[in-house]
């Protein structure tokens, strides 16, 4: 008998990851009376809190002015269920409090990654300091979901400052990333996460130039929080704009026309049925209804205005 043979021709070489969408900011609204947001996940176009799977919600606060207060603005108390917010500071301070007895401010610069899990009650406003000056206010808060195996686990925080964060220099003086979770080559990033993902700022001076990987199948965006950048040499994305990779190719390249800093974020998807409804975000209905039932139960603990 002979023998067969089989050539196997492994394709190495690697596509790019094509921007399938710039998506310019919607309209703003307020939460409370502290955050000035434009809401690009689930958004108005809309992705879907299933598009960018595990990061079902992004509201970003573009760079505005907020006038000298002595009542520090913000929002009141409300719980969360079922998964992670995560704040991200470019500009002003945020204070928290929570039903637990936790409270921290979010500095410039500085992340806060809060596991609300099983549940809690909070409240975020401007720190009293930032609020009494006023001053520009830049920042984001991202929602990252939780398989259904950890959305009743207990709540934690991880306070990241900026100097905690893994800092990546490219060559030249092209720029830094810093990376919050998951890693930049070799640099690993602080945060733990329940599932893979990667989050980054790259900091790109005029001209800088940084490339990145993820798998194909991980959901992939980039928010353009300062300047404006070329994405993979072609795609003009401008400042407040965010960019939505397709699902084809694993690598893209950033380019800064000036100055920039633009936030990447790339998860492997949970692919879990996700029920939301307001601040809960579970698998199933009766789960959203459990979810009301212990706030009022108290499960969530007690927090006053
Ligand atoms: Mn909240």
């Amino acid at each position: 008998m002979p023998a067969s043979f089989v050539i196997i021709i492994k394709n190495s070489e690697m596509k790019a990851k094509r921007a399938e969408k710039i998506l310019s900011p919607p309209p703003v609204h307020f939460v409370g009376d502290g955050f000035r947001v434009h809401n690009f996940i689930p958004g108005v176009y809309p992705l879907t809190m299933a598009r960018m799977d595990p990061f079902i919600l992004l509201d970003y606060n573009s760079k505005f002015r907020f006038s000298p207060t002595d009542k520090p603005r913000g929002v009141g108390v409300h719980p969360h269920r079922g998964f992670e917010t995560v704040t991200i500071s470019y500009k002003g301070r945020i204070a928290h409090h929570d039903s637990f007895g936790n409270s921290g401010v979010i500095g410039e610069g500085d992340v806060q990654w809060m596991t609300a899990s099983a549940g809690l009650l909070h409240k975020e406003y401007h720190e009293k300091e930032f609020a009494r000056t006023g001053g520009d206010f830049h920042m984001v808060q991202l929602w990252v979901n939780l398989p259904a195996e950890h959305k009743m686990s207990p709540p934690k925080y991880q306070p990241i400052t900026n100097d905690q964060m893994g800092k990546y220099v490219l060559h030249g003086d092209q720029g830094i990333i810093e990376v919050i979770a998951g890693s930049y080559l070799e640099t690993k990033g602080p945060a733990s996460t329940f599932t893979p993902m990667a989050l980054m700022n790259a900091r790109l001076a005029a001209g800088g130039r940084a490339r990145f990987e993820f798998p194909a199948e991980w959901n992939t965006a980039a928010l353009i929080v300062e300047g404006s950048v070329q994405i993979n040499g072609s795609d003009t994305a401008p400042a407040d704009h965010f960019v939505l990779f397709d699902n084809e190719g694993e690598h893209f390249t950033i380019e800064a026309a000036e100055d920039a800093i633009v936030l990447i974020l790339s998860g492997e998807p949970i692919r879990e049925p996700i029920v939301s409804h307001g601040p809960f975000v579970m698998n199933t209905k009766t789960e959203i209804y459990q979810a009301f039932e212990d706030v009022e139960k108290g499960k969530f603990g007690h927090l006053e205005d």
